[in-house]
């Protein structure tokens, strides 16, 4: 699933991995809790996450291959957030490839830029089990997660408006040439996404 920050990956990915009973799996969020845990992985990619840069391919790729060949991905698997540029699109083919598989399609989500940058610099996640809120749309009761009761924050990396404006632009240039990529393979699907989760969650159904 491609698609600028702030498009809503986090929560179509995980309206589509329940209907489809399929794995989500999204890079940023393995590093966030690799940070979080202080973990050999969290220490190399902190630096990178907190600045709004790219985690170097190498490493990125090497998680994602642990995490593809897990057994709860072999009945398949929806990536957001990976991959993000030409030669992850190229790894991840031969990965799949060197299983004896591939990709059944890229969905592209499409905002514009101010509904990007509003939704981002809104948004807030449950601090333990990663559930996405937004300030116009938060749990029940004061920041307190509705699922969990964990406690609803900002994230780091969103809360620069310069870091923000970073990953965009880093979007612009490397992640935004994949749709070409995917269109040259046939397999690309272009969404709107504006409007409510559920409107945007029809579309793609509706795409599959
Ligand atoms: P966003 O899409 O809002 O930037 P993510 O949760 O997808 O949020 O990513 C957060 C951060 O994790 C990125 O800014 C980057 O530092 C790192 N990251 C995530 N996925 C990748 C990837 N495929 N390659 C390199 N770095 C990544
Ligand atoms: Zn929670």
């Amino acid at each position: 699933m491609l698609g600028p920050q702030g498009a809503g990956k986090g929560t179509q990915g995980a309206l589509i991995a329940a209907k489809y009973g399929v794995t989500s799996i999204a890079t940023g969020e393995i590093f966030r809790w690799a940070i979080k845990g202080k973990t050999a992985l969290g220490l190399k990619v902190l630096e990178y996450v907190d600045a709004g840069r790219l985690v170097p391919d190498e490493l990125t790729i090497e998680v994602i291959t642990d995490r593809l060949t897990a057994d709860d991905c072999m009945d398949g698997f929806l990536l957001d957030g990976f991959p993000r540029n030409v030669g992850q699109a190229r790894a991840l083919d031969a990965l799949l490839d060197d299983h004896g598989t591939a990709l059944d399609g890229a969905i592209v989500l499409e905002v514009p830029e101010e509904v990007s940058l509003r939704r981002i610099l809104g948004r807030r996640a449950c601090s333990n089990c990663g559930r996405n809120y937004h300030v116009d749309a938060p749990p029940e009761k004061n920041w307190t997660c509705d699922e969990c009761q964990g406690e609803v924050v900002e994230r780091t990396d969103d809360h620069e408006e310069e870091t923000v404006k970073q990953r965009l632009r880093l979007y612009h240039e490397q992640t935004e040439p994949l749709k070409n990529y995917y269109e040259d393979k046939g397999l690309l699907k272009a969404i709107d996404g504006e409007g409510s989760p559920d409107e945007v969650f029809s579309r793609i159904v509706a795409e599959l």
